[in-house]
């Protein structure tokens, strides 16, 4: 198995392409993932990023009695990065996610993750539980990512949680995110790159981030980054814009901005064709760029679809 990081260092300085599906909703095929995944390895990326969707409670009356009863969406995430590494011959890289685990949990998933051969995890805090207004860790659970990045790097050690001896050592390469439009909660960027500093100083050894739309909002959060001692690749995340909708949903979601000649680009249009071709010029744009200013990859996020992604690519790579 190959670290990401090796495959960043191996590439010499070409941008190289990757992208991250979501698992299929319960109850629906995986063909149908698959076959969005297959469009896109022409375009040979080492690693395919798969996220983690933490359980949502439902209420349902059982024997005349409403319960509250936790539903895990899409579910899977492990079984689709064994099919996707068997299939592809591909890193599947798993997101770890502390919203919903103990720490012990958290250590088994890690242990399966080491036995089936998977060597790249992007440790993730997770979003707040739906209805939830802030994050609150399962009692016994991480409160925030660099506490788990500091889980896996201290199993890398050989160190797990409760053994009195010393363990046979994981060897995992360890992914962060991080939002060149700062992280929501954060009270300002600064401390909001002081607690990625910490992410990478507890063992990350490369950051991706959060969609963006005007490259100059990476460009100077990679600046400020290794201004402040922040030495690992960044990772630059690309979303293609394809629905009107997206203009409202993605910065109320993601809490980032569109910019407005994007917005004007977008509003222009009389049917989604036009609005999904906007996207694809303006990604272009910004891969082109970003390209040439050395990123050590362009990462897609594809929401599992490849049509887009795949206009967009044939044009970069
Ligand atoms: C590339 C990428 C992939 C993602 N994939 C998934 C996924 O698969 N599943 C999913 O549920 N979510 C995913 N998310 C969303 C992510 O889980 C949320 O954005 C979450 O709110 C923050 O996660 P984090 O790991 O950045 O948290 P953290 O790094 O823990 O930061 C969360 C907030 O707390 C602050 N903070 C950090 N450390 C501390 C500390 N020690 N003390 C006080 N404050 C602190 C930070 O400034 C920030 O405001 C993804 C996000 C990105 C960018």
């Amino acid at each position: 198995m190959t670290k990401i990081t090796q495959y960043l260092k191996e590439s010499e300085g070409k941008t190289l392409f990757s992208i991250e599906i979501i698992p299929p909703m319960k109850g629906q095929h995986l063909g149908e993932l698959m076959s969005h995944i297959e469009p896109l390895m022409e375009f040979n990326p080492p690693f395919i990023e798969v996220t983690y969707h933490r359980e949502e409670y439902i209420e349902k009356s059982v024997d005349g009695l409403i319960k509250r009863i936790p539903i895990r969406k899409r579910p899977g995430t492990l079984g689709i990065c064994a099919a996707i590494m068997q299939k592809f011959q591909v890193e599947a890289v798993p997101h770890v996610i502390c919203g919903g685990f103990t720490t012990e949990e958290t250590e088994d998933f890690l242990i399966d993750l080491h036995y089936l051969g998977i060597e790249n995890a992007l440790i993730l805090r997770g979003d707040q539980e739906k209805g939830e207004d802030r994050f609150v860790p399962k009692p016994g659970g991480h409160a925030y990512a660099n506490e788990l990045v500091q889980q896996v790097a201290n199993m890398n050690k050989g160190i797990l949680l409760h053994e009195e001896t010393e363990s046979f050592p994981t060897n995992f390469c360890i992914g962060v995110a991080a939002y060149p439009e700062k992280h929501f909660e954060a009270v300002s960027m600064e401390e909001d790159l002081r607690y990625l500093k910490q992410k990478v100083d507890a063992g990350a050894d490369y950051i991706v981030t959060q969609m963006f739309f005007d490259n100059k909002k990476y460009f100077d959060f990679v600046k400020a980054c290794r201004e402040i001692g922040i030495n690992v690749p960044i990772i630059p995340g690309i979303k293609p814009l394809a629905t009107a909708k997206q203009l409202e949903i993605l910065p109320s979601i993601f809490h980032l901005e569109i910019p407005e000649d994007l917005s004007n680009a977008v509003r222009a249009c009389d049917n989604n064709a036009a609005i999904k071709q906007v996207g694809i010029e303006w990604a272009v744009e910004q891969g082109k760029e970003l390209i040439k200013a050395g990123v050590p990859a362009l990462h897609f996020y594809t929401m599992s679809k490849s049509d887009s992604v795949r206009a967009i690519a044939s044009q970069l790579f």
